[in-house]
């Protein structure tokens, strides 16, 4: 027992205290670059200049720590310029990571395109395999694990605690893209995580209307570091971005409930379907991580991936003839998305270890009627 408020209660009430001049009940934007002082150095509440420190993000800020169970948090103008902020805080020249053999081509990108001219080393390894991770961490050198889990597109699971407790036994941090699952679905620190990553332009944000990004730590030492870096960088979220994931982080809870809802729905008629030859989703008992997965999450999101037996034409065929999926990249919004990733959001890693199946098709499964879902996918699979 905890007496933590719980879960929706948090993500409606951190960070909105109702405004002290006003009362207006919802943060209002605060669009002001500077912020006047009471004599030299004299600010008020800490606020001087925006890229420092903003009311609005503020308000982000500390509803993301109150989701993720950390102590502080940090919001950016996109989830990769939060995964690039973590790494200048963590990493120099010579700094060895682990990363995930599938991970989210973008980060892969930021790695192994923009960090290894500059003598930052990575070993892409399968996180599934525990012996192979703890083979690949160098005591010394390895500065962190870099997790991610569901993976994208085909939603593998990552056993967070038991890769934890492997890192550091061996002096390695643990970071968490928690993009895939969102903090209702996944709560990293409290599996041993250090520090949590989220592309707050999927769940948290959830409209498909801003780009963010996000860290979560409760480790002082870190949160210190990062601090330090949001301001030295700069890549901030403004505060219009931040007030939209402050907004839609106040309905995560339902939205992932209804999310899941409709994949499980959509992965059981995937499943039957003879034109299908595989489907991915962590909920269903078939799942090889299926066990991991039920352990560490609350349940199992809105992401699902299938193969279509007819190959690969017939999976770009059936992307085109969805009316109710909409044919685009990105995920996590109220409606749902249908894609190809071998030739969209994959392509630019063919003939890479990333690769993926040329016959795959993702799912983002949004919070229309699971009937109409299931049914334009019975007209577009044919
Ligand atoms: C989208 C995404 C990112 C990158 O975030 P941006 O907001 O697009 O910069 C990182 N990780 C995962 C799992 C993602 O889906």
């Amino acid at each position: 027992m905890t007496d933590r408020p719980g879960f929706s209660t948090r993500a409606i009430h951190a960070g909105s205290t109702p405004d002290p001049t006003t009362g207006a009940v919802i943060p209002p934007i605060v669009a002001s670059s500077t912020f006047a002082q009471d004599g030299v150095g004299g600010l008020r509440n800490g606020y001087e200049y925006s890229r420092s420190a903003n009311p609005t993000r503020t308000a982000l800020e500390e509803c993301l720590t109150a989701l993720e169970g950390g102590s502080r948090g940090f919001a950016f103008a996109s989830g990769l310029a939060a995964e690039d902020t973590l790494i200048r805080s963590i990493a120099k020249p010579g700094a060895h990571l682990v990363l995930p053999h599938d991970a989210y081509g973008g980060s892969f990108r930021l790695f192994s395109r923009a960090y290894a001219p500059w003598g930052l080393l990575t070993d892409p390894v399968d996180l599934t395999d525990l012996a192979a991770v703890e083979a690949a961490i160098r005591p010394g050198e390895t500065v962190a694990v870099w997790v991610e889990t569901p993976t994208n597109p085909l939603m593998s699971v990552a056993d967070i605690s038991a890769i934890a407790e492997i890192a550091h036994a061996l002096g390695a941090l643990v970071i968490v893209d928690n993009t895939f699952a969102s903090p209702y679905l996944q709560q990293p620190l409290a599996l041993g995580a250090d520090v949590v990553m989220h592309s707050t332009t999927k769940y948290c944000g959830g409209h498909s209307d801003v780009v963010g990004g996000a860290l979560v730590t409760a480790d002082e030492t870190l949160a210190e570091k990062v601090q330090f870096h949001q301001n030295a960088l700069g890549a901030v979220a403004g505060p219009f971005d931040a007030w939209l994931v402050l907004r839609g982080l106040k309905t995560l809870a339902v939205r992932m409930e209804r999310h899941s809802d409709n994949a499980e729905k959509v992965a059981a008629y995937l499943t039957e379907h003879p034109g299908v030859s595989e489907v991915y989703y962590p909920g269903l008992e078939s799942h090889a991580q299926h066990d991991v997965a039920k352990r560490q999450m609350r349940r199992f999101g809105g992401m699902v991936s299938f193969r279509v037996r007819a190959g690969e034409q017939a999976a770009v065929d059936a992307c085109g003839r969805t009316t109710v999926f909409t044919l685009a990249e990105s995920l996590g919004g109220v409606e749902s998305l249908i894609e190809h990733p071998g030739r969209m959001t994959h392509a630019s890693v063919a003939g890479t270890a990333l690769e993926v199946p040329s016959d795959l098709i993702r799912l983002s499964v949004g919070l229309e009627d699971a009937e109409d879902l299931i049914a334009d996918l019975d007209q577009a699979l044919c």
